[in-house]
């Protein structure tokens, strides 16, 4: 006897930390004939979205372009900035970090490492003691995954800089801004930092693959003593180039989505754009502190300063399993989770709420957790989508 599938109905809910959603008015500016990269129409739709990428960073200074996703553009803030045999300080964070740190081995850099507890984070004192101990300088570069999308937590950048002020060292500060940019507070020149790693496909709320650095002044000047090899990532090379960026064809569709996804989240306003992701997140959290209850499934991050506004991290209760879970969410409900990542897979789940979000989304993305919460009999509180309801209309 054949059993028939249910096919999904209605709107495939998406609520994983990245890609996130692609606003209808972004999906209508990408769907577009091809046109020339030259051509003096596009140049004016990359010149605007050029510069309003710039305006997200918060910097006046350099911005470099790829067709890469963010590993490219991981691999072009190394490459460019770094000599073979350099060492670098990475700030633990998860996953990301650490596949952050895998590819400068895999460059030949020496990585120091600031270790923490996934589930507490680094204590910024480390950063200024490993920094204060290099009386030589041979650190180059300090690396800090500002929103470490595995765990759900958040660095704080002006502590890390004010670290690196006190102890006097002229280490670079390499910042991954992936899952914060257009999310979370970010600000590239008041924080002084030397080169910024973003992607298009979280708070840009653009398709993946589109990636770029934003580069400070002394970012260009260590450039130009940087002796890792790189072609298709080189900021010298990108600099002859008309556009400034780009070795090869410009990925024109993305561009016009990219201008349309600047002025939503202008019209907005950026600290409202900030606001609105803190009380997505604040919703989330207060559902997840309910679920908690009974045993159940808890906050992955135990720093209440760290928490990340833009993913919340989901710590399954011991026997359980957090991708089982997804996928009833998935199937039953057409609701799409995060999964756990590296050593977390199938430990945690993860709920992104970032980027073209508003309060019925996430709650309804948290009504298919707590059903599927109730199918797979997974111990927990109950009332955690109330409590997330009575916090968004408080
Ligand atoms: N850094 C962070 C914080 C991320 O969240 C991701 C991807 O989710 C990456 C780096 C890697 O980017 P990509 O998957 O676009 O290559």
């Amino acid at each position: 006897m054949s059993t028939t599938v249910q096919k999904p109905r209605g709107r495939h809910f998406f609520a994983n930390p990245g890609p996130t959603n692609i606003p209808d008015s972004v999906l209508r500016a990408l769907d577009r004939p091809s046109i020339d990269f030259h051509d003096p129409d596009f140049v004016e739709v990359y010149d605007a979205a050029f510069e309003g990428v710039k305006r997200v960073l918060q910097t006046r200074h350099h911005l470099f372009m790829y067709n890469a996703s963010g590993h490219g553009a991981w691999e072009a803030s190394l490459t460019n900035l770094l000599s073979p045999g350099e060492a670098i300080l990475v700030l633990e964070s998860g996953y990301f970090s650490e596949e952050w740190a895998n590819m400068a081995r895999a460059h030949g850099l020496e990585v120091r490492l600031a270790a923490c507890d996934w589930r507490h984070g680094v204590d910024i004192a480390q950063v200024r003691t490993a920094l204060g101990e290099d009386t030589s300088h041979a650190i180059k570069a300090v690396c800090v995954v500002h929103n470490e999308t595995a765990t759900g937590m958040m660095l704080p950048l002006d502590e890390v800089r004010a670290a690196i002020d006190a102890v006097k060292h002229p280490a670079l500060l390499l910042v991954d801004t992936i899952s914060s940019l257009g999310s979370l507070d970010f600000r590239m020149d008041e924080w002084k930092i030397d080169c910024v790693v973003g992607g298009s496909q979280k708070g840009l709320m653009l398709p993946t693959g589109l990636s770029f650095t934003g580069v400070s002044p002394k970012g260009i000047e260590a450039h130009g003593r940087a002796k890792l090899p790189r072609f298709y990532f080189d900021w010298t090379l990108m600099d002859k180039r008309p556009q400034k960026s780009f070795i090869g064809t410009i990925p024109v569709n993305t561009f016009y989505g990219l201008r349309e996804s600047i002025r939503l989240l202008e019209d907005e306003g950026l600290p409202n754009v900030i606001a609105r992701h803190t009380r997505l997140a604040e919703a989330t959290r207060r559902a997840v502190q309910v679920w908690a209850g009974n045993n159940g499934p808890r906050l992955y991050c135990t720093n209440p300063a760290r928490y990340s506004d833009s993913v919340t991290a989901v710590l399954m209760p011991e026997g359980h399993d957090g991708d089982a879970l997804r996928r009833t969410a998935r199937q039953r409900f057409n609701v799409s989770l995060g999964g756990g990542l590296g050593k977390l897979g199938g430990k945690v789940f993860r709920i992104g709420h970032l980027g073209d979000l508003n309060e019925p989304m996430v709650l309804g993305a948290l009504s298919a957790v707590e059903m599927a919460l109730r199918i797979n009999d997974v111990p927990h509180g109950k009332g955690g989508v109330d409590a997330a309801m009575e916090y968004l209309s408080s």
